[in-house]
């Protein structure tokens, strides 16, 4: 038929060749899906089983992250989500129910402890909170209703490696799954299901991006009972994720290997070194033996990644600590880890009963892609300033 231009503008007489090949993946954007046909439209979520049906549940480029993601954690299927904290909070949605009990260590990240309090408690699930190192005597917390039970290892900020083998032993044997937060191992160094667990997930935000310039999740299954579940909330909580930050994830990938290395030897340097200051009293990085749970570390992971967090001695005050912090130049202030930037921040950690003591002496540190050499000078001198 003929168009004038106005309607070229939306349906063009051109055609692009064909054959291209590239080595980036290609950035496919999308909302409506096209069907052939009137009879073959339907809004399923299983796009592995159905093809595309909307861009909702992934384009061509979300779903190849998808795939990479759990080629390297060994899983059965990944969903991405629009970050970290959405991966939490999906697989809180997939598996939980009013009367339901779950579990989570007290060294979780911040804001899913919150999410457990603030939110799970309000829909009348009930949280418990665990010591990190409890092991298998895990046991003593499970109840008849638990239907999950948190990791994250080692812990957000206070960094303890669990046993994440015998917590799963334990729980699995009571009929209850075992979820990992496993953005510290970036996925690759600990490899969750080999030592018992059902469901991972990570923040790409962190390593797989490796810059700082994108929010993105993972939720990785090792089964397709779980699969089902997290797909129909999945669709129900809308988590669509930008295909464009996708691709920036992908590219991510490309590197990440030489990313980790660079990150695990700086990081070991100055984690030793740092060991080394009398100002300090503590280093908890999982590689050092004055980590809580190292054994679990040497035992299970593969390697270690940038982050880890020191302990001041106990003469130090929160002012001293903070000129401490705002004294350094290389490392900046700001939340998130894992880009090419080094950064510092300070927490003061009120009590809890499955906590260490350490209130406010605690930094946690995140090395970035700096010279090794000027990131220890800024540490030295920073350190002279206390
Ligand atoms: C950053 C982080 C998250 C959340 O990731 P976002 O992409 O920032 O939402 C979850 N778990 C851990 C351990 C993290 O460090």
């Amino acid at each position: 038929m003929s168009k004038t231009w106005k309607t070229k503008l939306i349906h063009p007489d051109v055609h692009a060749p064909e054959g291209f090949e590239s080595l980036a993946p290609a950035t496919h954007r999308g909302s409506t899906v096209l069907f052939p046909n009137a009879a073959s439209v339907q809004d399923t979520w299983d796009q592995h089983a159905v093809g595309y049906t909307y861009g909702l549940y992934g384009t061509p480029t979300t779903l190849e992250l998808a795939a990479r993601v759990c080629e390297l954690e060994n899983g059965y299927r990944t969903f991405i989500t629009p970050g970290g904290q959405a991966a939490i909070s999906l697989i809180n949605f997939a598996f939980l129910k009013s009367g339901d009990h779950i579990l989570v260590p007290e060294s979780v990240y911040a804001p899913n402890r919150k999410f457990t309090v603030e939110v799970l408690r309000r829909f009348g699930i009930e949280v418990g909170f665990y010591p990190p190192t409890i092991g298998a005597n895990i046991q003593s917390f499970l109840q008849k209703n638990t239907r999950l039970v948190w990791c994250e290892s080692p812990g957000s900020i206070t960094m303890e490696v669990q046993d994440i083998p015998a917590i799963a032993e334990v729980t699995r044997k009571a009929g209850a799954l075992v979820v990992l937060d496993n953005t510290w191992a970036a996925g690759i160094y600990f490899d969750a299901f080999t030592h018992g667990v059902d469901i991972t997930m990570q923040a790409l935000t962190k390593y797989v991006g490796g810059h700082s310039d994108f929010l993105l999740g993972s939720v990785t299954v090792r089964d397709d009972a779980a699969y089902q579940k997290l797909g129909a909330m999945h669709q129900l909580l809308g988590f669509a994720a930008s295909p464009d930050d996708c691709s920036l994830a992908l590219r991510g990938l490309k590197t990440l290997a030489v990313r980790l290395a660079a990150i695990e030897k700086s990081a070991l340097a100055l984690a030793q070194w740092l060991s080394q200051r009398p100002e300090v009293e503590l280093v908890l990085h999982p590689a050092l033996p004055t980590c809580p749970g190292h054994e679990f570390w040497r035992r299970d992971f593969t390697g270690s990644t940038g982050v880890f967090s020191i302990v001041f001695q106990k003469n130090f005050t929160k002012e001293q600590i903070h000129t401490f912090v705002n004294s350094l130049q290389l490392f900046k202030i700001g939340y998130s880890w894992a880009g090419v930037t080094s950064l510092a921040v300070a927490y003061d950690l009120s009590p809890r009963p499955h906590r260490p003591d350490y209130t406010h002496r605690i930094v946690r540190l995140n090395i970035g892609l700096e010279d090794t050499s000027d990131l220890q000078a800024d540490l030295a001198r920073s350190l002279s300033k206390m």
